[in-house]
C-alpha cells in the first residue's frame, strides 16, 4: 500500500486497551476515567482477522500498545496468535514496564519470558526519570521499583531490542537528560527523547511544558560535549540519532514530532484504535470505523482490504499539530 505521498505503509500499531494501571499526566489525566465498555472494543479474533487481511496489503510490523497492553486479559494468548501470523516479521510492545516481571502462569517465568517465546522482538518501556518521587507525580502511580524491576525482566528475557522511552517536558527533564543516559549506557539501552504532544486534555498539557528536542540535545552537549548526527542509523519510525562522544558508541534518539520539519516524510505507519478506528495519521483527527465494516454480517476480507486502501489514500502528507496545537485527542485511546 502506498498513499499519495509516496509513503509505503507496512506497520500497523495496535492499541489493544484504552485502560491503563498509570495516570500519566500528559496521556490520561486523573478525570478521564470512563474506560469505553467491553464491546465496544474490539475483540483478540477480531484484531487477528484485521492483521491477516493488512499483511495481505503489505503489513509486516505490528507494535502492540494502548493503554497499558500488559494489562488486558489473556494477553499472551493474543501475543500468541499474532506471532502465528504468516507474513508478520515484526512484532513489538510498547508498555509502562510495570508488569514486565510479573508471573502471570506462575512461578519461574516472567511476563517478558513469555513475550520473548512469543515472538516479540522489541520492547520499548517508557520512563521519563529516575527520580521515584518525579515518576510517582508523573504517572500518579507509585511503580518506580517496578520499572526498574521490569526492565531487569526485560533484559534477562532476552529481546532482540529494548529501547527507553522518555518524554520532554520543560521544568521536569532538564535534570534528568544526563541521568538517563548514563543509566541507558549502564543497562545497555537505546534511549529516546520524544517531544510532547498535544494529545491529551486542554487543562494538563501547556505550550509551557514544552521542551524542544533541540534544546534537550543543547542540554546533553553542556555535559557530553558536540553530539554527533548517525543519519545511517535507523529504527523502522521516525527518530533522529546522535552518537555521544567518547562513550564507545552509544547512541541517543530525538523524536521530534513538533519541531522535526521532515518528521513526516518516511512514515509508514497507521494505527489502529482499540475501538477499532483505523487512524491514517497519530497528529490528525482523520479517523475511520474500522469496526462498524468488521461487525457488517457477511462482510469479506476483499472489503476490508478495500477499506484499508480508501484509509491510505486519505493518509495526510503530514500531521497538523504544528498548526493546531489543540489538545483532546487522547493519547490512551489512540495508542502511542
Ligand atoms: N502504556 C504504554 C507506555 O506508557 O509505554 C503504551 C502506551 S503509551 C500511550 C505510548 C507512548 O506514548 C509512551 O511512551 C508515552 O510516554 C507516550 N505518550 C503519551 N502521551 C504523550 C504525549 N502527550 N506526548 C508524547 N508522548 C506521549
Ligand atoms: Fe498509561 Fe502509558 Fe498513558 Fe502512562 S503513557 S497513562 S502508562 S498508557
Amino acid at each position: 500500500m502506498e498513499d499519495a505521498f509516496g509513503h509505503r505503509i507496512s506497520y500497523l500499531r495496535v492499541s489493544i486497551t484504552d485502560r491503563c494501571n498509570e495516570r500519566c499526566h500528559y496521556c490520561m489525566p486523573q478525570e478521564l476515567q470512563e474506560w469505553l465498555p467491553r464491546e465496544g472494543i474490539l475483540s483478540y479474533e477480531e484484531i487477528l482477522r484485521i492483521l491477516r487481511v493488512g499483511v495481505g496489503l503489505g503489513i509486516r510490523k505490528v507494535r502492540v500498545t494502548g493503554g497499558e497492553p500488559l494489562t488486558r486479559r489473556d494477553v499472551l494468548t493474543f501475543f500468541r496468535k499474532l506471532s502465528q501470523v504468516e507474513g508478520l516479521t515484526d512484532i513489538g510492545v510498547s508498555t509502562n514496564g510495570t508488569l514486565l516481571d510479573t508471573e502471570p502462569e506462575g512461578p519461574g517465568k516472567s511476563m517478558a519470558h513469555h513475550l520473548v517465546e512469543a515472538k516479540v522482538r522489541t520492547a520499548n518501556i517508557s520512563l521519563d526519570t529516575l527520580d521515584p518521587d518525579v515518576y510517582h507525580r508523573t504517572t500518579g502511580r507509585d511503580y518506580f521499583d517496578r520499572v526498574m524491576r521490569g526492565i531487569e525482566a526485560a533484559k534477562a528475557a532476552g529481546f532482540e531490542k529494548i529501547k527507553l522511552n522518555a518524554v520532554l517536558m520543560r521544568h521536569q527533564t532538564e535534570s534528568q537528560l544526563v541521568p538517563l543516559v548514563q543509566f541507558a549506557r549502564e543497562q545497555g539501552l537505546l534511549l529516546r527523547f520524544i517531544e510532547l504532544m498535544p494529545v491529551s486534555t486542554r487543562d494538563v498539557l501547556h505550550e509551557e511544558r514544552f521542551l524542544a528536542s533541540g534544546k534537550a540535545r543543547t542540554l546533553l552537549e553542556e555535559t557530553f560535549g558536540t553530539l554527533v548526527p548517525r543519519p545511517d542509523y535507523k529504527t523502522n519510525g521516525p527518530s533522529s540519532y546522535y552518537e555521544i562522544p567518547e562513550s564507545d558508541g552509544q547512541l541517543v534518539g530525538f523524536i521530534g514530532a513538533m519541531t522535526n520539519l521532515h518528521f513526516c516524510e518516511t512514515c509508514n505507519k497507521l494505527r489502529l484504535t482499540c475501538d477499532g478506528k483505523l487512524r491514517p495519521c497519530l497528529g490528525s483527527y482523520l479517523e475511520f470505523d474500522l469496526m462498524a465494516v468488521l461487525r457488517r454480517p457477511g462482510v469479506t476480507d476483499g472489503e476490508i482490504a478495500d477499506f484499508f486502501r480508501e484509509v491510505v489514500d486519505r493518509k495526510p502528507k503530514e500531521h497538523d499539530f504544528r498548526t493546531d496545537y489543540t489538545p483532546n485527542r487522547r493519547m490512551i485511546a489512540i495508542g502511542g
